[in-house]
Order: C-alpha cells, then structure tokens, then sequence
C-alpha cells in the first residue's frame, strides 16, 4: 500500500508496485513502497460519498486484496485504473458496477515491447474481455512524440473499432520526465485525435477530461 490522495470529490487508493516498466512513467508508486495494511483499515479510511479511484503502480498484482476491496466497496462509485496485463476473468467478473479505466500503450507489439518491457497481448485479450463482460470501460494511450505518435495511435483505434466502434479512447497529453520526449504539440494532439475519429465514434483527450483533482492530501499508513 502506498497512501490514500483525499481530495474533495474523490479518494485515490494508490497501491504500491508494477510489473511493467514504462520508460516514461513518473508515478512514485511504480516500485515496492509503503508497507502492506489490511483490506479493511484502508477502507475504514476512504470517506462516504467520494467517487473510489483505486490506482497504482499496478491493482491487479494483488488480486485476492483488489477483489476483496472492490466486493467491501460495492454499491459505490468506483474506478479501476489498471495497465490491463492481469485482467483476467475472474477480476473481470469481481467488478461488479465499477469502471474501467485501461491503458493500451501501443498496439504495435515491438513498440509496447520497447516501451514497457512486456508483450501487449495480454492488454488486448483484456479489453475483448472487458467488452464481452459489458464492463463500463474506457482505453487510455499517452501520445509520446516518437515513441507513440499519431499514426500508432490510429493503430489503436483501427484495433478498438475491430471490437466495437463504440469503444471510448482517451489520448493523453504525455507529461516529460527526466529529459524522456517531450509535451506533445496542440497540432500534433489534433491530429491524433483526426486521425482516431476515422475509427471511433467517442475519442477524448486530457485536455478535455480533466479527472485529476487539483488539490489533494495524502494520507499514509504508519
Ligand atoms: S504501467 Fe503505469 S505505473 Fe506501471 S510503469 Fe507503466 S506508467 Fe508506471
């Protein structure tokens, strides 16, 4: 466990670890941080009312503690946010009314390979899945100036709309860090965006949907 990010609408159960290692990822909860706390404390502590974003580093590397997280935090709203590796049927089948919000890094396999370390397979099997299951999903894929330009980020879509057409696809506005690439250009995001809507009927961006809370405290877990 990593800490909870209270902010005024929202509670972020940010969890410790991650089995890829995207080359531009700044998320401090990327690696083994924290310590381990019991299911129940944590939920003790995430206030009434709040929309549940439960995020890492990676949820689903701990999936007996996600589940039962996901069952005590029933009827609630709640968001997933998941690199989409580990979502198997039975973490599909234990989302009960929560949504999804998945990465597809790349559908071009050597690139995700390049980029994260990992095969992007089991990510697409995952979004089929979620699909099938009738999850309420939405597939996010940062737009890296050359590493994940607008031509693969059509791959995407053309790879989305070969499930469904309906399926909604978040461009993210990649966020440099440590000198790795650089915030792409509002022309090249347009483009993106041109070039996805071809395939998709629903394509947003970070520009758009603004879901980060501005303010937040971070409680951690003595
Ligand atoms: S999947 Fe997310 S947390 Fe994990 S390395 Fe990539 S960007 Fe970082």
């Amino acid at each position: 466990m990593c800490y909870l990010a209270l902010s005024e609408f929202q509670c972020t159960v940010q969890l410790a670890g991650c089995n890829f290692s995207c080359r531009g990822c700044f998320s401090p909860a990327r690696v083994e941080v924290g310590r381990d706390v019991s299911v129940e404390s944590i939920v003790e502590r995430i206030p009434v009312g709040r929309r549940v974003v439960i995020a890492g580093g990676e949820p689903t590397l701990q999936v007996d503690e996600l589940l039962e997280l996901l069952f005590l935090l029933r009827g609630r709203r709640v968001i997933l946010s998941t690199n989409g590796y580990f979502l198997s049927d039975r973490v599909v089948g234990g989302l009960s009314g929560s949504k999804v919000h998945v990465d597809l890094k790349a559908y071009t396999d050597s690139i995700h390979r390049e980029y994260t370390g990992w095969s992007n397979l089991p990510v697409l099997e995952a979004i089929e899945r979620l699909h099938r299951y009738s999850v309420d999903f939405e597939v996010e894929t940062v737009l890296i100036p050359g590493v994940v330009d607008s031509p693969e980020i059509e791959r995407v879509a053309e790879f989305l709309s070969s499930i469904s057409r309906n399926i909604s696809l978040r461009i993210i506005r990649y966020v440099p860090v440590n000198g790795f690439s650089r915030r792409p250009t509002e022309k090249e995001l347009e483009k993106a965006v041109a070039l996805a809507q071809k395939h998709l009927a629903c394509v947003t961006t970070s520009a758009e949907v603004k879901s980060h809370p501005v303010r937040s405290v971070k409680i951690f877990f003595e």
